[in-house]
C-alpha cells in the first residue's frame, strides 16, 4: 500500500465519525501523490504526513450561558490548533448547530494550506461551537460570546493564535469576544481579527473574502483568455462572503442572478440588488423571503435549486458540500465555464471531478477564498504597527495577494504536469512551504 493510502486509512480509523475531516484529508493527499511519491522514503521515515494530519492541539470545552428567560444552556466550544510551522495559528470561529469536532478539523486542516498559499506568516487553526445565533437577542449573543471567550482566552494571543469570523461570527460577535478577552487578560492586543474599525479593525476586511474571490476568478479567466465582464453569475449563500462576492462581480461588469440561504433561494433576472440584500441580512437580520418586497421581478424558491439556473460562472459561498454531482451535471448541461469556491469545500469530490472532466475551470476554496484570511493577516500587521491603512491600500494589497496565489498555483500545476488542474496546483503550492518549514524545525 502506498504511504498516502496508509495515512488515509489511519486517519479514518483514528478519527471515526468525522466524514468531513476524512474528505478534506483525502482531497488534499490524493492531489499530493506526485510530490509524496517522489519523496516517499524520507517523508515516511519522518512520519511527515502523520504529523501533518494530527493537530498540534485540540481543545473542547463547555460553554454555559443564560437566556433572556433565565434558562441555562450548555454548548460545546472547540479550538483546533492544527499547524504552527509558518506562523501563529489563524482561522475563524464558526457558530452553527452543525458544528462538531470533525467539521472544525476539516476546516483547520484546509486552513494550513490556504494560509500558506497567501504567502503570509500564518499557521492553520479553526474553532467554533454548536451554538445557533439565529433568533437570539443581542444580550443572549453577548452572554454566549463572553462565556466562550472566558475559556478560549487561556489558549490564544496575538503571537500564538488569532481567531477570526466565519459562519455565524460577524462583527458583533467578534466585538463581544474581544471585549471579554481584554477584560480577563487586561491587554489590548490584536488577538482577534474582523474587529470593528474603532478598535483595531482593518478597512476592507468585511469585503475581503468576496472581493478576493472575484479578483482571483477574474485572474484565472484572464489567464485562459476570458474575463468576468459580461458574464452571468450564480452565487449561493447570503452571508458575508456571498454579499461582497456579488458586489464585486457587479463592479467588474457581471450580472449576479441568484443568492440563497438555508431555507431557499432567490432568482433575480435583473441582477441581485446588493443594497437590498445588505439591508435584509446585515441590518435587519431577516430571511431571503423579504427580498421580493424590494424587487418585485425576483422569484423566491423554497429549498435547494440555486445551481439549476443557466449561468457562465458559479460561486458557491454558503457551506460545505452544497454543490453535489447532480448540481454539477446541471451546471455543465447549462454551459457553465467556471466554478470558484467562496465557501470552504462547498463542492463534493465527485462534483469537482465531474466539473474538471468536463472542461470547467475549477478553483478550490483554499485559494479562491483566501482573501479573507490574507486581509486578517494584514489586520494583524496594522495592529502590530499601531497604524491603520486606507481602504485603497488594503484592497490593492489584497488584489496583489490574490493574483500571486493564482500565479503560484498555476505554476505548481504546470511544474508537476497538471496544467489547468488548480486543485492539484493549490495543494502542492501550499504544501511545499509548510513542509519546508516543518523540516527546518525538526521533529516536533
Ligand atoms: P455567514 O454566516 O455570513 O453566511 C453563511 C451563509 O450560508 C448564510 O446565507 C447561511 O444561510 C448559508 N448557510 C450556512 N449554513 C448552511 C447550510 N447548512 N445550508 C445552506 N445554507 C447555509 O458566513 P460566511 O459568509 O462568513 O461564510 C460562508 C462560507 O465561506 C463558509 O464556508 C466559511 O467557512 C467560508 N469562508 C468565510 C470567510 C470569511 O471571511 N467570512 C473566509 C473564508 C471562507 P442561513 O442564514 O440561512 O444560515
Amino acid at each position: 500500500m502506498s504511504y498516502i493510502d496508509e495515512v488515509i486509512e489511519q486517519v479514518i480509523k483514528q478519527n471515526p465519525a468525522e466524514p468531513e475531516f476524512h474528505q478534506a484529508v483525502k482531497e488534499v493527499l490524493e492531489s499530493l501523490r506526485v510530490v509524496v511519491d517522489a519523496n516517499e522514503e524520507t517523508f515516511r521515515r519522518d512520519a511527515l504526513l502523520e504529523r501533518l494530519v494530527n493537530p498540534e492541539r485540540q481543545l473542547k470545552f463547555r460553554v454555559p450561558w443564560v437566556d433572556d428567560k433565565g434558562q441555562v444552556h450548555v454548548n460545546t466550544g472547540y479550538r483546533v490548533q492544527f499547524n504552527s510551522a509558518i506562523g501563529p495559528y489563524k482561522g475563524g470561529i464558526r457558530l452553527h448547530p452543525s458544528v462538531n469536532l470533525g467539521i472544525i478539523k476539516f476546516l483547520g486542516f484546509e486552513q494550513i494550506f490556504k494560509n500558506s498559499l497567501t504567502g503570509l506568516p500564518i499557521g492553520g487553526g479553526k474553532g467554533g461551537s454548536d451554538f445557533d445565533p439565529k433568533g437570539k437577542s443581542d444580550r443572549e449573543i453577548m452572554a454566549f460570546c463572553q462565556s466562550f471567550m472566558t475559556e478560549l482566552c487561556k489558549y490564544i494571543g496575538a503571537d500564538t493564535d488569532v481567531p477570526a469570523g466565519d459562519i455565524g461570527t460577524g462583527a458583533r460577535e467578534i466585538g463581544y469576544m474581544f471585549g471579554q478577552y481584554k477584560r480577563i487578560k487586561g491587554v489590548f492586543e490584536g488577538v482577534l481579527t474582523g474587529k470593528g474599525l474603532s478598535y483595531g479593525g482593518s478597512l476592507a476586511r468585511t469585503e475581503a473574502t468576496g472581493y478576493g474571490l472575484l479578483y482571483i476568478t477574474d485572474e484565472m479567466l484572464r489567464s485562459n483568455g476570458h474575463s468576468i465582464k459580461g458574464k452571468t453569475v450564480a452565487v449561493s449563500g447570503a452571508g458575508n462572503v456571498a454579499i461582497y462576492a456579488a458586489q464585486k462581480a457587479q463592479q467588474l461588469g457581471a450580472k449576479v442572478v441568484t443568492v440563497s440561504d438555508s431555507n431557499g433561494w432567490i432568482y433575480d433576472p435583473d441582477g441581485i440588488d446588493v443594497e437590498a440584500l445588505k439591508d435584509i441580512k446585515e441590518v435587519k437580520r431577516l430571511r431571503l423571503t423579504e427580498y421580493p418586497k424590494y424587487r418585485p421581478n425576483a422569484e423566491y424558491h423554497e429549498g435547494r435549486g440555486v445551481w439549476s439556473v443557466k449561468v457562465d460562472i458559479a460561486l458557491p459561498c454558503a457551506t460545505q458540500n452544497e454543490l453535489d454531482l447532480e448540481d454539477a451535471k446541471m451546471l455543465v448541461a447549462n454551459g457553465v465555464m467556471a466554478v470558484a469556491e467562496g465557501a470552504n469545500m462547498p463542492t463534493t469530490m465527485e462534483a469537482t471531478e465531474y466539473l474538471q472532466k468536463n472542461g470547467v475551470y475549477f478553483l478550490p476554496g483554499k485559494a479562491a477564498n483566501a482573501g479573507g484570511v490574507a486581509t486578517s493577516a494584514l489586520e494583524m500587521s496594522q495592529n502590530s504597527e499601531r497604524l491603520s491603512w486606507s481602504f485603497e491600500e488594503v484592497d490593492s494589497k489584497l488584489q496583489g495577494i490574490m493574483v500571486n496565489i493564482f500565479k503560484n498555483l498555476d505554476a505548481a500545476a504546470k511544474k508537476y504536469g497538471f496544467e489547468g488542474n488548480y486543485v492539484v496546483g493549490a495543494n502542492i503550492a501550499g504544501f511545499e512551504k509548510v513542509v519546508a518549514a516543518m523540516n527546518a524545525q525538526g521533529i516536533i
